[in-house]
This record gives C-alpha cells, sequence and structure tokens, in this order.
C-alpha cells in the first residue's frame, strides 16, 4: 500500500486536527473523481515505519490520523489503525475515508474512531450534500453512529 500526498486538515473529522494520508491505487472508478492521479498504484510505502515518522513529525500537533482510500487492502488499513492508536496510546484517534458503499465485513469498527462510507457520485454530492449517497459514522462502543448531517448543518458537536 502506498500514500501520494499527506496533509492537515481541519474538515474531514469535525473537531479533529487531523492528518490525512491520501493512499493511492484507489480500485474505484467514481465519475468526476476528485483525484484522479489516486487510482495509480504510485507514492511512497504506507506501513509502521512511515506512520513512525508522520507521528514523530506531527503527533504532538493532530488529533487524528484520516486513512483516504486505501480500499484496495482494508486489512491493512486496519492494521495500521490499530498501530497507529497503540503508539500513541489511544491519545490520537483514526479515521477511514472509505469509497465503498459498506464498510468490509473482513474488518472492525471498533478500530477506527470515525468511519466514512460511499462513493462519490456526482448527482448525489459530497458529504455536506442534503442528497448524498456518503456516510459519516462516529464509532462509539463498537457500533456506527452515523452522524453526517455535522457536514449539512456545519455544526461542530461531533460524539
Ligand atoms: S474513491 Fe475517491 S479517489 Fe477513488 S475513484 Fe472515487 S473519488 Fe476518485
Amino acid at each position: 500500500m502506498k500514500f501520494a500526498s499527506y496533509d492537515i486538515v481541519f474538515q474531514e473529522i469535525p473537531n479533529e486536527i487531523t492528518l490525512a494520508v491520501n493512499i493511492s491505487d484507489c480500485p474505484h472508478r467514481c465519475k468526476g473523481c476528485h483525484s484522479p492521479h489516486l487510482q495509480e498504484d504510485k507514492g511512497m510505502p504506507l506501513n509502521e515505519d512511515a506512520l513512525r515518522t508522520f507521528l514523530a513529525k506531527y503527533g504532538a500537533a493532530i488529533t487524528c490520523v484520516c486513512f483516504m482510500g486505501g480500499d484496495a487492502e482494508p486489512e491493512e488499513v486496519e492494521k495500521l489503525s490499530i498501530f497507529v492508536r497503540g503508539e500513541t496510546a489511544n491519545r490520537i484517534k483514526t479515521a477511514w475515508y472509505s469509497g465503498k458503499a459498506e464498510f468490509p465485513e473482513s474488518c472492525s469498527v471498533a478500530s477506527f474512531d470515525y468511519i466514512k462510507t460511499g462513493p462519490y457520485m456526482m448527482h448525489f454530492g459530497g458529504l455536506d450534500s442534503p442528497d448524498t449517497n456518503q456516510r459519516f459514522y462516529c464509532v462509539e462502543n463498537g457500533e456506527l453512529i452515523d452522524r453526517t448531517l455535522l457536514f449539512q448543518k456545519k455544526s461542530t458537536n461531533c460524539c
């Protein structure tokens, strides 16, 4: 699994300062894809060493690590999420922005604090669209709690 880029972001996960890691080799082919370069298998390896480097550099400034994509290797995303939690004694939360319509059965939602599902569909729009097909969940006690409305109301409350 590789990442093409990363950034510190504030909108993707409400109330968190998030290191968003953009994973390449996306298996989806959404019409109107916002990042077509992520459909190619290129970039730097995303593994425990890379995450250790990220945490050493940005760990004091962030509250969350978000895996953007990675649907070609869901079990690997889950493994790295568990690694981030372990390395930071759960201080840093984890999130997964998946393009899959449903959370993969091979993974556990409890391995993440936040999960977004759903491919990008132009006619429905993204999370901030009232017609969106995408869903944003907080994971509470191992259950998915739908908080998609946070993106549409521009509320500041989450979990
Ligand atoms: S999931 Fe994201 S990166 Fe992949 S094709 Fe769809 S819009 Fe593009």
